[in-house]
């Protein structure tokens, strides 16, 4: 039976003949199939993706040394990453039946490297949620405890890297939305620095925020599918021009300084059990000859406000597209005049999350509020800019915990505060820009998983990839 251990691993037994891409392709198509309860993909390209592997695998027979760097990769795409000629949707009813008219540069990068694209993946409407029960196609379930959320908004999207239905997924993540379900779901996220990886063909939530990323259950895998995404793209002028920062500095030896946020790790809302772990954590980074420091991070309390009036406003500007005429679903009613045709069709098309978004980003930037909040939140903004500067001129990486509870039950958390409280360690990072990863490090005593969250400063995503690597290997031998 087909088995997949890493990107590295398969290209061997490919190149040996002991598998083939299509052994790999009905493998994960069975799994899919056996796991349709989880509702982790909206679409499945089951004839397609066979006949790309056997595409590939005749190519590999009769060109065995030229193969891509993701030839015969089984990837999912989170549904709010365009593929040419097929239906994209954010899993809203406002763009059911909408079919991308090109590839998003991450799409084309991982087919020119020999990808192949499995399916589109359920997620948060818009990618707005953190519990993935906010999609229009319904929830997603945890395949560790199907009666619990699996985290959003890519919450899909970490459902099949964990349930074994794709080597690799890309999500998005504008708060936390691929490290968050990856913590939920005990695999790795690694949100790129800001730029990193170009936006163009990514459906738009909050154009200064919004970053693709990479899930996969081993760190050598993230690393590859990173080098093949990342770079400057001419139709996405906020990705970063110059290439990732090299990481010769950082070889196998090195000793790492690490801040960890002290009202982070004694936050009141922060489980005790993850503080805990994560406290052991520390004291054995520290016996490995680490610096680990705490420092007092006093904007903490301010992430989760600014984040949200900032998305917010850039929502309500970037959806304001949805207008029932040149996209998707449209309420088009014989007889009715334009404004209502704009009504009907937001009203229906839209669900309630992203309603309420709309109405809160169009009130933070009206003439009348516009200093109070979004003008306030920027000047933030800039000040967490200032201070992430300063702790980096100190430290290489900073750790936090990704999420302050594990996976929780489907339909618990009502109270919408309470849910936007829970991105308090995730906001952070894409508000200043900077790359994060959540390593599932950890396990609850009742078998829940959760992860660390590590972050280095802008542009350093290889540290962060190579700092990674290390704190794998340490825990892995304290086990
Ligand atoms: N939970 C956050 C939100 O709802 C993050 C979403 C995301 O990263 N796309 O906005």
């Amino acid at each position: 039976m087909f088995t997949f251990q890493s990107i590295e691993v398969y290209h061997t037994s490919l190149t040996n003949g002991q598998t083939t891409c299509v052994d790999a392709v009905r493998y994960y198509l069975q799994q899919i199939a056996n796991g349709q309860n989880l509702n982790a993909w909206l679409e499945v390209y089951e004839e397609e993706a066979l006949k790309r592997a056997a595409e590939l695998d005749s190519d590999r027979s009769s060109n065995p040394n030229t193969i891509g760097k993701l030839h015969g990769v089984v990837i999912g795409l989170k549904d709010v990453i365009c593929y040419k000629g097929h239906k994209v949707s954010a899993a809203s009813k406002i763009l059911e039946n909408f079919t991308s008219l090109y590839n998003a540069t991450a799409t084309q990068r991982l087919l020119d490297e020999g990808a192949i694209i499995i399916g589109r993946q359920n997620c948060d409407e818009f990618a707005m949620g953190s519990s993935n029960e906010n999609s229009a196609f319904g929830p997603v379930k945890n395949p560790i405890d199907d009666t619990r959320v699996p985290g959003g908004s890519s919450g899909g999207s970490a459902v099949a890297v964990k349930a074994d239905m794709c080597m690799v997924s890309l999500g998005s993540d504008t708060g936390g939305s691929v490290r968050q379900p990856a913590d939920f779901c005990g695999i790795i996220g690694m949100k790129p620095s800001y730029g990193t990886i170009s936006r163009y063909g990514l459906i738009a939530y909050a154009s200064s925020f919004d970053q693709i990323g990479i899930f996969a259950k081993n760190i050598d895998d993230v690393g590859i599918v990173l080098s093949v995404l990342a770079g400057k793209d001419e139709y996405d002028s906020t990705a970063c021009q110059k290439p990732l920062k090299n990481s010769s500095d950082f070889n196998s030896d090195k000793k790492i300084r690490i801040a960890y946020f002290r009202n982070a790790m004694e936050h009141p809302g922060l489980d005790v059990e993850i503080a805990n772990k994560i406290t052991g954590f520390i004291e054995t980074l520290k016996k490995d000859g680490h610096t680990v420091e705490a420092i007092e991070f006093d904007l903490l309390d301010y992430v989760v406000p600014t984040y949200y009036v900032l998305t917010t406003a850039e929502a309500s500007s970037n959806l304001s597209r949805y207008d029932g005429v040149k996209y998707g679903f449209s309420n088009n009613s014989h007889g009715q005049d334009l404004n209502n045709l704009y009504t009907q069709s937001r009203s229906k098309g839209f669900g309630k999350e992203v309603k309420k978004r709309i109405l809160l980003g169009t009130f933070v930037l009206s003439a009348g509020y516009y200093d109070a909040y979004f003008a306030k939140a920027q000047q933030v903004r800039r000040l967490l800019v200032n201070q992430t500067k300063e702790i980096f001129s100190k430290y290489d990486a900073v750790i936090l915990p990704t999420v302050p509870y594990p996976a929780y039950k489907i339909g618990e958390k009502k109270d919408p505060i309470e849910i936007f409280l829970s991105d308090i360690y995730t906001v952070y990072a894409n508000l200043v820009g900077i790359p994060a990863i959540s390593l599932p490090l950890f396990t609850t005593q009742s078998g829940l998983p959760f992860g660390l969250q590590v972050l280095t400063s802008q542009n350093n995503d290889l540290h962060l990839h190579l700092v990674s690597k290390k704190m794998i290997d340490l825990q892995s031998l304290m086990k």
